[in-house]
């Protein structure tokens, strides 16, 4: 199930806000949130009118400070309104643990006993959770603050143990995989905000969010997990991507963002969660291969992963980066796909996104030259790879048959600047750029100014997906939705 809470501050917008939500066909139960209603006065009004007209079932929660809440009045004002809740009969009445004992409940109000922590996720939630056991709640809730990803692990184990309804899940960035995964775990609900700027705890993601992008309520215990991990991770298109790709295929699977900040204690506590795969991203693609399986014959080459596969609790590395890179420039070359040997390459940037395109070349038989600001790390790559390097600054005096931009010059936000002059581009150059968004880059529209061809980064996205996609299902994916969805979003 989803709730929204309702956060107006005045009669009027709670009002507003109630019958947006009403109407809203993926919200199943509202809260009323009646501590961030300014006045004690507004806020008993809006109880009686919220109790009267609701047509879904409504929880109504009025939070002290000491839990994250902006109740201003005394805390018998407060449990004074949390009663009149109760004996006007709302669905759900949300009562702190250390509150209990001084509500008088009735049967026509089912009472959530709850704990929540805005700076951790402590390690004693289990003892938390009998605690609440032990008041006899209708619904536990107990709702932390994740510091790290394998914060979201605990509260996870917890679900699974739960013999009493319970909501639970981590708040920050770290935690948005509770929030979208509760359902897989047992979890009842999860809270999803009306729209951005309506959030009643960090993390929280919109309604729209959650619906359309993570499809949440088609999520089950069955349903099979794959994830982004990287940092940051939030800018991703990948999850649009993948999850609109698992349900064109009917698939019940869904690919969630993992931020993450140490990758080997990642590994080692996320095994236990049965996620199927992983693609890898800024900054794990290379610091990632110790704590892995097995990897596959190109990423050895390469040193550096883009996909985990997890087969039967095996995890191996494969860099579908490679072969993206080489197949979008040979289709760029009209699917002539010998047309790469003996062609003079230049490459700027020696990170991770080159190194996976310079090997693929090198195999091609092309005779490349990378150019990299950090000459020590372009003599690095060059040196594993076997072809030349330059300094950064000599791009200027360019004679090549193809040119490559694998920096992060031209990205977004800085969508004016090129990492080569315009005269430096000869007509007839074939010029790819790994950056994708946007779409078409300062240096793509240079090119084409200059009567050159142009491969745009879209176009290795999308088959590096599309790779990560066949090693994880078996199944051919929908390569017109995935370049469809990702035109959009960008
Ligand atoms: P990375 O490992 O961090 O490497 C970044 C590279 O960019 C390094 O060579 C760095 O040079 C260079 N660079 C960054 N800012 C620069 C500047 N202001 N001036 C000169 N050089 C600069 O990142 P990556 O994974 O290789 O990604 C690089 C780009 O490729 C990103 O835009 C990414 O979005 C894109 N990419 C696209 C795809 C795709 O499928 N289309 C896949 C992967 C990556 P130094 O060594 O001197 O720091």
């Amino acid at each position: 199930m989803i709730c929204v809470p309702i956060t107006a501050r005045s009669i009027e917008d709670t009002i507003s806000e109630l019958s947006l939500a009403s109407k809203h066909a993926d919200i199943d139960i509202i809260e009323l949130r009646l501590d961030y209603i300014s006045e004690m006065e507004d806020a008993e009004i809006c109880l009686e009118k919220t109790l009267k007209s609701k047509t879904k079932p409504i929880i109504v929660t009025n939070r002290p400070k000491r839990e994250g809440g902006n109740f201003e009045g005394s805390e018998k004002d407060r449990l004074c309104l949390l009663q009149k809740a109760i004996e006007l009969g709302a669905d759900y009445v949300d009562v702190e643990l250390d509150s209990v004992r001084h509500i008088t409940r009735r049967d026509s109000s089912k009472i959530i006993i709850s704990y929540h922590n805005f700076k951790e996720t402590p390690h004693n939630i289990n003892k938390i959770y009998e605690d609440i056991s032990q008041c006899k709640p209708d619904i536990v809730k107990v709702v932390t603050y994740a510091n790290d990803i394998t914060d979201n692990v605990r509260i996870f184990e917890l679900l699974k143990i739960a013999n009493v309804p319970t909501i639970s899940f981590c708040m920050g960035e770290y935690g948005h995989i509770s929030r979208i995964l509760t359902r897989k775990f047992g979890g009842l609900l999860t809270f999803a905000s009306l729209k951005k700027g309506k959030e009643s705890a960090p993390g929280q993601l919109t309604i729209d969010e959650l619906s359309n992008i993570y499809h949440f309520k088609k999520t089950n215990k069955e349903t099979k997990l794959y994830g982004v991990v990287g940092n940051p991770v939030s800018h991703s298109i990948s999850p649009v991507i993948h999850n609109s790709s698992f349900v064109e295929k009917g698939l019940n699977s869904v690919y969630v963002p993992m931020k993450v900040l140490d990758i080997e204690t990642f590994i080692k506590d996320f095994r236990k969660m049965d996620f199927q795969g992983f693609s890898v991203t800024i900054p794990h693609k290379e610091s990632i291969l110790p704590f892995l399986d097995d990897i596959d014959y190109t990423a050895s080459k390469i040193g550096a992963i883009n996909t985990v596969v997890n087969q039967d609790g095996r995890l191996t590395g494969h860099n579908t980066d490679c072969m993206a890179a080489i197949k979008g420039l040979e289709d760029g070359m009209e699917g002539n796909k010998g047309a790469l040997k003996g062609k003079k390459v230049a490459i700027i940037g020696a990170g991770g996104a080159a190194r996976a395109i310079v090997f693929g070349l090198k195999e091609k038989g092309c005779d490349i030259i990378i150019y990299n600001r950090t000459i020590e790390r372009a003599k690095r790559l060059s040196d594993d790879v076997g072809c030349k390097y330059r300094r950064f600054e000599e791009i200027s005096e360019l004679n090549t048959d193809i040119l490559i931009n694998s920096t992060s010059i031209g990205m977004f936000p800085n969508v004016e600047e090129s990492p080569v002059p315009k005269n430096a581009l000869k007509k007839a150059m074939i010029v790819f750029d790994a950056v994708y968004n946007p779409i078409e880059t300062r240096l793509l529209r240079d090119a084409e100014e200059r009567g050159c061809h142009t491969v745009n980064g879209l176009t290795m996205f999308i088959n590096q997906a599309a790779e990560q996609f066949r090693l994880w299902t078996g199944i051919e994916p929908p390569v017109e939705l995935m370049k469809n969805v990702a035109k959009n979003v960008l």
